[in-house]
C-alpha cells in the first residue's frame, strides 16, 4: 500500500448511513483505506478520544452508502479504445458513484485464455480509477482454460447465449453442459435465442434493405428469443445446479419464469436503461437506444420496475457499452448495439428513490450489497468495521441535467443529455480515498483488484 493510503486517517460525520436495510445517523472512521469504525451519532466525537486527532469530513445530512459495484461493464480495452477506454470509462464510474467493476470479455483480442486475462488485469492496474476484475468469455473451445481460472481473482465466466460483439457464441450443447457443471464461479448469461434472431433479420431485411426502421429492433430481437433463451438458461441452471446470474432481463416473460423457478442458484439483473426507457421512446431516441436485448414495451419497463421495488430483482447492473456518435448514426444493420450508462446508472435509480418507487434501502441492496453477495466479492458492498471503505455520499436534493460538460465517457455523448434528475452523488470515496466531490477528480486513485471468497 502506497504511502498516502496509510495517511489517509478522517471521520465522516453527520451522514444518514444506509446499510443493511438500516438508515442510521452515524459517524464512520476511516483509517488505512478501512471503514475502522462506525459510531452513533448521539456519541459526541470529543467522547471518543481516538478520533479526536483526525481530520473531520461533514456530510451535511447527505446519505452514506457502499459505491455501486457494477458487475456488468464494457469498457472496450483492449482493441476498441477509440469508443473508451479503461481510464477514461472508470473516471466516468466515479462520478457516477461506482467504486468497483466486472468489465465483459468481448474485447479485441476477446479474452478467452487466462494469458489474455492475465493482461488485462496488468491493463487494469495501469488504468483502472476504480476497483475492478475481468470476466473469461466461454467459448466453444476453451473449457480447459475455465478450469485453470483463480477464481479468488476472476469475478466470474461470461455465456453469451444470443449473438453479441465478436464471435464468443456456445454452439456446441456438450461444450455449454460442461462449462454449466463448473463449479464455485459465477455464470453471467446473456440470453437471447441465436436462430430465433437470425431469421428475423432476414425478414426485416427483405423487407426493407439496410434501411430497417430502428422501432423494428424490439421485434427483431424478439421477447420470443428472450423467452425461449431465459427458458433455456433456467432449466439448465436447475440440471447441473450452475451458479447462473441472467443478464439484462428485459420482458415481464422473462421475470415470471423467473419468479416461478424461485432457484436459489439462480439470480438475475436488471439495467436502468431497461427501467427507464421503452419501445415508444424510440421516436425521440432513434438508434441511441439501440441496444441488445432490445427495449421493450412500456408493459416490460412497469414489470421490471415492480419487480425492483418487491424486492425481486437480484442486481442492478449498467451494462455500459459505448460506441461513437458516428458509428450509432449509421444505418440499422450498421449500427452498433449498446449505450453508455456507467456514469448515469444512479441518477435514474436515485429518482426511483425520490419518486418514492425504491426505498434507499432497496438502493443499496440492489447495487452494493447484492452484487458483493452474489460474486462473493471480499470486504466490499458494505458499510462495515473491517470492510474497505468504498463508499458514495448521496444528496437527495442536488438535481442534475446531464450535458455535455459533465459526461466524462470518451465517447462524450449519453442518451440521457438534457436530461434532469432530482438526485445525485456529490463525493465518492474508492479504499478510503476521496475521489470524486462534485465534479473534481483526485489524481491519487489507489484501485485495486477485486478479491472473491470461494
Ligand atoms: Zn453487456
Amino acid at each position: 500500500m502506497s504511502v498516502s493510503l496509510l495517511n489517509n486517517n478522517y471521520i465522516i460525520c453527520n451522514a444518514k448511513v444506509v446499510n443493511e436495510g438500516c438508515v442510521s445517523q452515524c459517524h464512520v472512521y476511516v483509517h488505512n483505506g478501512m471503514i475502522e469504525g462506525i459510531y452513533a451519532a448521539s456519541e459526541s466525537l470529543d467522547s471518543l478520544p481516538i478520533l479526536s486527532q483526525v481530520p473531520v469530513i461533514d456530510a451535511h445530512g447527505q446519505y452514506l452508502m457502499p459505491g455501486m459495484i457494477d458487475a456488468h461493464v464494457h469498457f472496450r480495452q483492449p482493441g476498441a479504445t477509440h469508443k473508451a477506454d479503461m481510464y477514461s470509462e472508470s473516471r466516468a464510474a466515479l462520478a457516477g458513484g461506482v467504486t468497483s467493476v466486472m468489465d465483459m470479455p468481448n474485447v479485441n483480442p476477446p479474452t478467452v485464455t487466462n494469458a489474455l486475462l492475465e493482461e488485462r488485469f496488468e491493463m487494469g492496474h495501469r488504468n483502472m480509477q476504480c476497483n475492478y476484475s475481468f470476466y473469461l468469455a466461454a467459448t466453444d473451445g476453451n473449457i480447459s482454460e475455465i478450469q485453470k481460472i483463480d477464481k479468488s481473482r476472476v469475478c466470474g465466466v461470461k455465456l453469451f447465449i444470443g449473438s453479441s460483439t465478436g464471435n464468443l457464441l456456445i454452439s456446441n450443447d456438450t461444450v455449454l453442459e460442461q462449462v454449466l457443471s463448473t463449479e464455485g464461479l459465477p455464470l453471467a448469461v446473456h440470453a437471447e435465442d441465436e436462430s430465433m434472431i437470425q431469421s428475423n433479420m432476414q425478414a426485416y431485411k427483405i423487407r426493407y434493405g439496410e434501411n430497417v426502421p430502428i422501432q423494428c429492433h424490439s421485434v427483431i430481437r424478439s421477447r420470443e428469443a428472450c423467452v425461449a433463451a431465459t427458458s433455456k438458461m433456467i432449466d439448465k441452471a436447475r440440471k447441473y445446479h450452475s451458479q447462473m446470474h441472467i443478464l439484462h432481463v428485459s420482458t415481464a416473460n422473462e421475470l415470471q419464469l423467473l419468479q416461478k423457478a424461485a432457484c436459489d442458484n439462480i439470480t438475475f439483473e436488471v439495467c436502468p436503461s431497461y427501467l427507464y426507457f421503452c419501445d415508444e421512446d424510440y421516436q425521440e431516441f432513434g438508434s441511441k437506444i439501440k441496444c441488445n436485448p432490445a427495449i421493450k414495451t412500456a408493459g416490460d419497463k412497469l414489470s421490471l420496475i415492480q419487480a425492483a421495488a418487491m424486492g425481486a430483482v437480484s442486481t442492478v447492473g449498467s451494462d455500459h457499452a459505448p460506441h461513437l456518435w458516428a458509428e450509432k448514426q449509421q444505418p440499422y444493420f450498421s449500427c452498433p448495439s449498446g449505450m453508455p450508462m456507467v456514469q448515469h446508472s444512479m441518477l435514474i435509480l436515485l429518482k426511483m428513490v425520490k419518486q418514492g418507487i425504491l426505498s434507499i434501502e432497496q438502493l443499496a441492496a440492489l447495487t452494493a450489497h447484492h452484487p458483493a453477495d452474489i460474486y462473493h466479492v471480499d470486504k466490499r458492498g458494505y458499510i462495515r468495521e473491517g470492510y474497505y471503505a468504498d463508499m458514495i455520499l448521496v444528496d437527495m436534493d442536488a438535481a442534475v441535467e446531464v450535458n455535455k460538460n459533465n459526461i466524462y465517457y470518451k465517447c462524450k455523448w449519453s442518451p440521457l443529455e438534457g436530461k434532469s434528475f432530482p438526485a445525485s452523488v456529490t463525493a465518492t470515496f474508492v479504499n478510503g480515498v476521496k475521489v470524486y466531490d462534485k465534479g473534481q477528480f483526485a489524481d491519487n486513485s489507489l484501485a485495486m483488484e477485486l478479491k472473491f471468497n470461494r
